[in-house]
């Protein structure tokens, strides 16, 4: 009997260790497309066989939409937030004066900066506001929705990340006006009036810091804006964001340090900045403080195509080999990240999903 009782005991501790070691995992998805109500319970009850906690998913901005789905990520077990873009839309009922006006005094509506679908919005804009209120608003009171998370809540790049140079055939090494926003009348009066500069007279903005730190404070003004929308509706926040928040600021603007959100998820993407897993340790460790106590999921970029990176010259084509996946999250979770969010579960090989495995069930509390 004794020796019976110290099995069922081992046994319920190795449970016990076992059930603790598992690290929390988001992942980025779109959908639905054509998917049957067959086929998405078998997409989610499978991502959840496979450690995956809780989805960011993409589905466009209609309700019925994230009820139809919700309803199977919830039945899988998961957490279900939606993923919707902020700043970039194109939808027929936006004016085209509420876009976005570059340093050069281009509207992005009409000319965008890098690429065909970066239509920004002004963040400054009351009309845009309630916009988005009412979009967000609308999908946050469906009942299978856990939170909104929030994505291209920034302005466009002011300057690229160092990987997307070639790409795009730049060297960005200072601020040029047609990737500079927003020199909108709406933001420049409303600057001048706070400040006393007037932003259009300056020789080189980017010299300017209150300029800069207005437009960090707009960024945020929107985001506290929309959290406190949601959380009266008993839902949760939270934000796809850019690394640091020092290369945030740097590139996109996001100061999202002091943003009223419930969870952070950086895009540690680290062949985009050129550089290794080691890159993501050192990333997440000034997110995890810049935080506080709030969590950060490591954001990681599964490699689309592991067979072929070395051949891919754009960035995009880069992200993390199967050997690369143990590394990166071991730097996220030594660093103290709550845990790490998949782009995407789509592209994970049978090499990816067997790393992965492996790297959720380490304790990395201990030493
Ligand atoms: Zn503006």
């Amino acid at each position: 009997m004794k020796n019976i009782c110290v099995a069922v005991v081992f046994l319920f501790s190795v449970l016990v260790v076992a059930q603790e070691s598992k690290i929390p995992v988001f992942a980025w998805m779109g959908g639905p497309g054509e998917a049957t109500d067959l086929e998405l319970e078998a997409q989610f009850t499978d991502l959840k066989k496979k450690g995956i906690d809780g989805l960011l998913y993409s589905g466009g901005h209609d309700p019925e939409t994230y009820k139809r789905v919700g309803k199977f990520v919830k039945a899988a077990g998961m957490e279900f937030h939606t993923w919707i873009p902020t700043m970039i839309q194109s939808d027929p009922k936006l004016k085209p004066e509420w876009y976005g006006v570059s340093g050069k005094g281009e509207s992005a509506y009409e000319i965008q900066p890098y690429a065909g679908y970066y239509k920004f919005l002004c963040p400054n804009k009351k009309e845009v506001y309630k916009y988005l209120k009412d979009m967000y608003s609308k999908v946050a009171d469906v009942e299978e929705v856990d939170g909104i998370h929030l994505d291209y809540i920034r302005y466009p790049d002011v300057i690229l990340a160092r990987g997307l140079w070639e790409k795009y055939d730049l060297i960005q090494d200072q601020e040029f006006p047609e990737y500079d926003f927003c020199y909108c009348d709406t933001c420049t009066s409303d600057f001048k009036k706070k400040s006393g500069i007037d932003i259009k007279a300056a020789e080189d903005p980017s010299t300017v810091q209150e300029w800069k730190q207005y437009r960090y404070d707009v960024i945020t003004s929107l985001v506290n804006r929309l959290s406190e929308v949601v959380h009266k509706k008993g839902k949760q926040i939270n934000a796809a964001v850019f690394p640091g928040p020092s290369i945030s600021k740097k590139l996109v603007r996001q100061e999202w340090n002091k943003w009223d959100v419930d969870a952070y998820f950086p895009m540690n993407y680290n062949d985009f900045y050129m550089a290794n897993t080691l890159w993501v340790g050192s990333v997440v460790k000034e997110e995890v403080h810049a935080a506080k106590e709030k969590p950060v999921y490591s954001g990681l970029f599964i490699s689309p195509r592991p067979w072929n990176k070395a051949n891919e010259e754009d960035p995009e084509g880069h992200g993390l080999l199967p050997e690369e996946l143990e590394d990166a999250i071991r730097e996220s979770m030594e660093n103290g990240a709550k845990g790490i969010c998949l782009f995407t579960p789509g592209r994970m090989t049978d090499a990816h999903w067997a790393a992965f495995e492996k790297a959720i069930h380490i304790d990395y509390t201990k030493d």
